[in-house]
């Protein structure tokens, strides 16, 4: 009985809230179409603007905003009372305090109440791993970090941090998760990325998105997210930021479109558009992309923002607009609702004419408008535009602090470990060495605190780079530092070379100076000279080298990597990465992270792990897939054993679920933890299926000697793919899983018969 009511009691709750939630959107509803009924045609359109932060500040005689931040009211006035802009975004030079933030942001919204129909604005912000751009934020690794740790719990957890920060910078709208595929190695934006692999990202990009909005975006605690950059971003032909991509429909729907997918399911209020261009198709200019494929097919009724001036560039840029005016009428027409200008108010003159002379459809306006304002009630900006100062006292707390630490632990990844060198016992003589291991910069990289993550070393002094950590680990007395270079050029690397001599290991830190965007372009994928010369003086020494690569991408370190006796991925860990890597050198920590890409071997030998068969290559050639390291790899100090894989049947039939379990146990003498790679691919398909897919993972914690049987749940759609009529299919045929070195086969039987076109 007890039991029944306690049932009953749940569903009760669960149908009460979602009733309440039902509610709330219909009163919201009523209220966005109330205040549209009163709106003029030039507020509509201010509410589809967003100009950035400098428009509206105070410049001194050199043009560029005054320090502290000061807001210039008679341009703000223009912004807010003439033009009714609807959004602000960005900040000007580097991070500010919260006190400057808040003098700021009550400033905008003061005048906003004072606009005749008082809409609060929504500022925006790239919070991307933490709340960067506020001076004493906790900063996270980025997110080819986070994806590092195979770890859901812990980008959620991330979400929650960063939202909580970004409110206590009263800041209600950021625009993150980059959920876009980290495919291309050479692209900048890889380390804003959850790395190469679909399943991975969009796991990771719903639990941040879970993080920053929680069940209410109107919590004081809450912020909505932005999931970017819609679509296919991240794989120009070239490698370059912003450059041309050519990716086939199919191509896009099994690859780019599945983390935004998921994360349209779960609740991202907005999207941002990709800068550049599909198949010669601007994607700021795309109705398919935009409207079909994004409203129609995926149902997202949240709001699209433009990426910086895109819209302006369809026609400074791409060509494909005769007009600036063209250009609005283009974007909006696709199906746009707001537009980073964000210098001037031309958008908002030009979509004014577009409307008035028919060549814009008052029902986009609207559609637009409700959109965004929409937004604006569920945030509670309307009642709330400003939070309270003191609502935040956990802001830059330990606590905090203690949640990137666990994050950047679990994130760093042992590539090798050669005779068991790691960890290094504490009372060792260790030489420090490398333009990675006394910067911040190098762990933090871009999006820290300026764009281009150029100040971190003056924000983030407090903080402990590779080299303080170390000394603070094991005592400055046994520490030894020489630069030996920079990250371009060699800085007197005899001294480094003498003090390798009185070690008896050397850390040797490189890596790549922080960037972002089109700055972080490059020709070519080789770690710079300069650092692969250091590599090798250090090697002649005959000192055990444990290589450390703080970087952002995989830049290639074959060469030098055959000489290290132990290799550490650190990625761009964040303000805790130097403790983080610290604990773990010298066994405070045991390592778990997994990388998130393929490390390739060779600069021209880009593939990804879920290559096709033909990839592979064939034996006598030499020329087959054979990457440094492997997309998943990652050691430990202790050891995992799998047995005893098997599934729940044989078969898989339509509409039914398959049990895969397998037995994982810690046969080392430390705890550890392992993450549970669950590959499947298919044997035979219509479109040439994949080597290796990854269909789920889970992460477990081990004792020595401690079992676990991990148990995976798939259905058919879980291991469907898209086939040549751009279709989402599981075809019958046999399947091979992979978990650990076991491999096991199940057959899916459906009576669904494949369809296919034959056509290109
Ligand atoms: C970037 C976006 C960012 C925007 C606003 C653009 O250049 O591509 O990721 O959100 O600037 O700062």
């Amino acid at each position: 009985m007890k039991k029944v009511i306690f049932i009953a009691a749940i569903l009760f709750t669960a149908i009460y809230t979602k009733a309440q939630h039902i509610n709330a959107a219909s009163a919201i509803d009523k209220k966005v179409d109330a205040l549209l009924a009163k709106m003029t045609l030039e507020e509509k359109v201010g509410q589809m603007t967003q100009v950035t932060l400098d428009v509206i500040l105070k410049t001194g005689p050199d043009k560029k905003a005054i320090q502290p931040l000061q807001i210039d009211t008679d341009k703000l006035k223009e912004a807010i009372l003439v033009h009714h802009v609807s959004s602000i975004l960005n900040v000007s030079g580097g991070a500010a305090t919260r006190e400057v933030w808040y003098q700021l942001i009550s400033t905008i919204e003061q005048f906003a109440a004072r606009d005749r129909l008082k809409i609060p604005v929504i500022y925006g912000i790239d919070a991307m791993h933490g709340m960067n751009y506020t001076v004493g934020a906790t900063l996270f690794p980025q997110e080819i970090g986070m994806a590092a740790t195979f770890n859901p719990e812990l980008a959620e957890r991330e979400g929650e941090i960063t939202a909580y920060e970004t409110r206590a910078s009263y800041i209600p709208w950021n625009f993150s998760p980059v959920l876009d595929l980290g495919r291309n190695a050479l692209w900048p934006r890889i380390y804003e990325t959850f790395g190469e692999d679909p399943f991975l990202a969009k796991t990771m990009g719903a639990a941040v998105i879970k993080g920053y909005q929680g069940n209410d975006i109107g919590n004081k605690y809450k912020v909505a997210s932005c999931m970017k950059h819609y679509l296919g971003y991240s794989f120009p032909l070239d490698g370059k930021d912003r450059t041309p991509a050519w990716i086939p429909d199919r191509y896009m729907r099994e690859y780019f479109l599945p983390s935004f997918a998921a994360a349209v399911k779960a609740g991202a209020k907005s999207v941002m558009i990709n800068s550049s261009e599909i198949n010669g198709i601007p994607v700021h200019a795309s109705h398919y992309l935009l409207t079909d494929v994004l409203r129609g097919e995926l149902k997202f009724d949240g709001i699209a923002v433009s990426d910086w001036q895109d819209i302006i560039y369809l026609h400074d840029r791409h060509h494909v607009a005769a007009t600036q005016k063209d250009a609005v009428m283009i974007a909006i027409n696709a199906g746009i609702d707001m537009s980073m200008v964000p210098y001037n108010y031309t958008f908002c003159d030009y979509l004014l004419q577009l409307v008035k002379e028919g060549k814009v459809p008052m029902s986009r306006i609207n559609e637009s408008v409700k959109r965004i304002l929409k937004v604006k009630y569920e945030l509670g900006l309307f009642e709330h535009p400003v939070g309270n100062p003191g609502d935040y006292p956990k802001f830059g707390s330990a606590e905090f602090e203690q949640a990137s630490l666990k994050s950047a632990t679990e994130s760093i990844t042992l590539l090798k470990n050669n005779n068991n060198l790691l960890p290094l016992k504490k009372d060792m003589k260790v030489l420090v060495t490398g333009p990675s291991a006394n910067t911040m910069q190098a762990l933090d990289g871009g999006w820290s605190y300026t764009w281009q993550g150029n100040f971190s070393d003056k924000f983030a002094a407090d903080k402990n780079t590779i080299l303080k950590a170390i000394s603070q680990k094991i005592g400055a007395a046994n520490v030894s530092f020489e630069p030996g270079s920079s990250f371009d050029s060699l800085e007197n690397v005899d001294a480094a070379v003498k003090a390798a001599k009185n070690a008896d290991v050397i850390v040797l830190c490189l890596g790549e100076r922080s960037y972002a965007e089109n700055p972080g372009n490059i020709d070519d994928l080789d770690l710079p000279m300069a650092q692969q010369q250091l590599a090798n003086e250090l090697a002649k020494t005959g000192k055990p080298i444990i290589l450390v690569m703080a970087e952002g991408r995989p830049r290639i370190i074959t060469g030098i990597e055959s000489q290290s006796a132990a290799t550490i991925m650190t990625y761009l860990s964040g303000n805790e990465g130097g403790n983080a890597l610290a604990d773990i050198l010298f066994g405070d920590a045991n390592p778990s992270g997994r990388l998130p890409f393929t490390y390739p071997r060779h600069a021209n030998a880009l593939v990804n792990y879920y290559r096709k068969n033909i990839e592979n290559g064939n034996s006598d050639d030499g020329h087959g897939y054979n990457p440094l390291y492997e997309f998943g790899y990652g050691l430990s100090y202790t050891s995992f054993s799998y047995s005893n894989l098997h599934t729940s049947k044989p078969d898989l039939k339509d509409g039914e679920s398959l049990s895969i379990s397998v037995d994982v146990k810690n046969t080392g003498s430390r705890e550890g933890k392992e993450s549970v790679l669950l590959y499947i691919s298919e044997e035979y398909a219509s479109v040439t299926p994949d080597t290796k897919r990854l269909r789920g993972f889970q992460k477990i914690d081990l004792q020595p000697n401690e079992t676990r049987t991990v148990t995976f749940k798939i259905m058919p759609k879980d291991i469907a793919f898209i086939n040549d009529m751009s279709q989402s299919v599981t075809e019958a045929g046999e399947f091979t899983i992979r978990l650990g070195d076991q491999t096991q086969t199940f057959v899916y039987k459906t009576n669904v018969a494949p369809s296919r076109t034959g056509r290109l």
